[in-house]
């Protein structure tokens, strides 16, 4: 079979599904001339579906509180409650059928079996395990495989560093912008990560794990390998990179991927929207991640089927920023920045002057006898003259879980 044999099969299995229970989804289908899984006869049907958006789901919320609609069965199947962050506006809700949690642990398994950690590994969570799904979700997949787990939480920088070195732990999972800060510490504090016994980090959250010069300076710094990784706790773990490329792959075998452009069916490049064929408690159809990608079309070595994304998740498409013409993403400075060892953290701060964007980037530097070679390496790359600020060290804040570099003033 197909995947899109097996994607179709499973879509049609769905749709039957909610619209037997599920409000939220039942509501849209009916009002898009969907009554059955008969409407849908292949794959390319997809396109009679309508598009979620964030927007909806937190108005359903809103008028339906707390938990919104979008349940396909009475509250008591379910067993897990998380919650997304709110750094795109209001927090979303999110219940989980035990069906269901199956289903997300083993697409985490396929994260995990993408970057090899086996039984054999002992692995480190360095997060404070909040209300996100990702966490969780990481957490009971280590133990699916079988690798002895440690927790992260409630432990300073410090503490966890040492938990990593005594124990020897092999992988560590955080996000890219964590495991430099961890990697600051344990240089001022003394500590070897590179003869440590951690051999892999799997890093999500932000773009970092999919930048090269991001990658490159975090398997310096702990001289083990890093693995990207992308989910959200609306639609749970859909992409990790493979041990051979390396490159993120969108897992095809409980996703369907599109891409929503204006360039047509054949541009490469658009938002990624998504379908989870394995949610049925609380699914998502056709969602705009709001997230931008570029399809990769070559041949992984990895030999999977699934499509690849070059350069992982390039950006949030609302914090694109165009300047004079010039579209940048904040992943793009960010780049650039890394490509400068003396760079400690940074910031990228946008406002908007007479209808244009504008970028100011300051960066965290001990002598700022830098800057102008900074400069001129972000008009070498954009063709754009940016001002850059440089302060003093340990100016700028630090972050443990997802990264609050990019300050946008745009809004309103
Ligand atoms: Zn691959």
């Amino acid at each position: 079979m197909t995947i899109t044999d097996d994607q179709l099969g499973r879509l049609k299995k769905l749709i039957d599904e909610i619209l037997a229970g599920n409000h939220f989804y039942k509501r849209k289908l009916i009002e898009a001339g969907i009554s059955g899984s008969s409407c849908l006869r292949s794959i390319a049907d997809l396109e009679l579906l309508p598009l979620t958006t964030r927007e909806e789901l937190t108005e359903d919320q809103a008028l339906h509180p707390p938990f919104g609609t979008n349940l396909t069965y009475p509250t008591d199947r379910y067993v897990h409650w998380h919650r997304t962050s709110g750094a795109q506006g209001r927090p979303l809700h999110w219940l989980d059928t035990k069906e269901s949690w199956n289903w997300l642990k083993a697409c985490w398994v396929s994260v995990f079996d993408a970057a090899e950690v086996s039984s054999k590994d002992r692995i480190f969570y360095a997060f404070s395990f909040g209300p996100f799904l990702g966490f969780w979700i990481a957490w009971a997949a280590a133990e699916e495989i079988g690798a002895l787990r440690f927790s992260g939480a409630n432990q300073s920088s410090i503490e966890r560093l040492r938990n990593i070195v005594n124990f020897q732990i092999t992988v560590v999972c955080s996000t890219p912008t964590y495991a430099l800060h961890l990697a600051e510490i344990a240089e001022k504090e003394g500590i070897d990560l590179r003869n440590s016994a951690v051999s892999k980090l799997i890093v999500a959250g932000e773009p970092g794990g999919s930048i090269r010069e991001t990658r490159t300076r975090i398997e310096r710094n702990w001289g083990a390998i890093v693995f990207d990784h992308a989910g959200a706790t609306e639609i749970g773990p859909h992409s990790f990179a493979c041990s051979q490329a390396r490159r993120l792959h969108l897992n095809e075998g409980e996703y369907i991927a599109e891409l929503l452009n204006d360039g047509g069916s054949n541009s490469k490049t658009g938002e990624l929207m998504l379908t989870n064929l394995g949610r049925s408690g609380s699914p998502v159809i056709r969602y705009r991640t709001g997230d931008l990608v570029q399809i990769d079309d070559n041949p992984c070595p990895c030999g999977r089927p699934f499509i690849s994304f070059t350069g992982g998740i390039v950006g949030r498409l609302d914090e694109m920023i165009t300047i004079r013409g010039v579209n940048v993403f904040p992943s793009a400075v960010e780049s650039v920045l890394r490509r400068f060892e003396q760079v400690e953290e940074f910031r990228i701060e946008v406002s908007r002057v007479q209808s244009l964007d504008e970028m100011v980037v300051t960066v965290e530097v001990s002598s700022d006898l830098i800057v102008p070679a900074i400069r001129n390496e972000l008009v070498n790359t954009f063709g754009l003259r940016i001002p850059v600020i440089a302060v003093t060290p340990n100016t700028l804040p630090r972050f443990e879980m997802k990264a609050r570099r990019f300050i946008d003033k745009r809004a309103g």
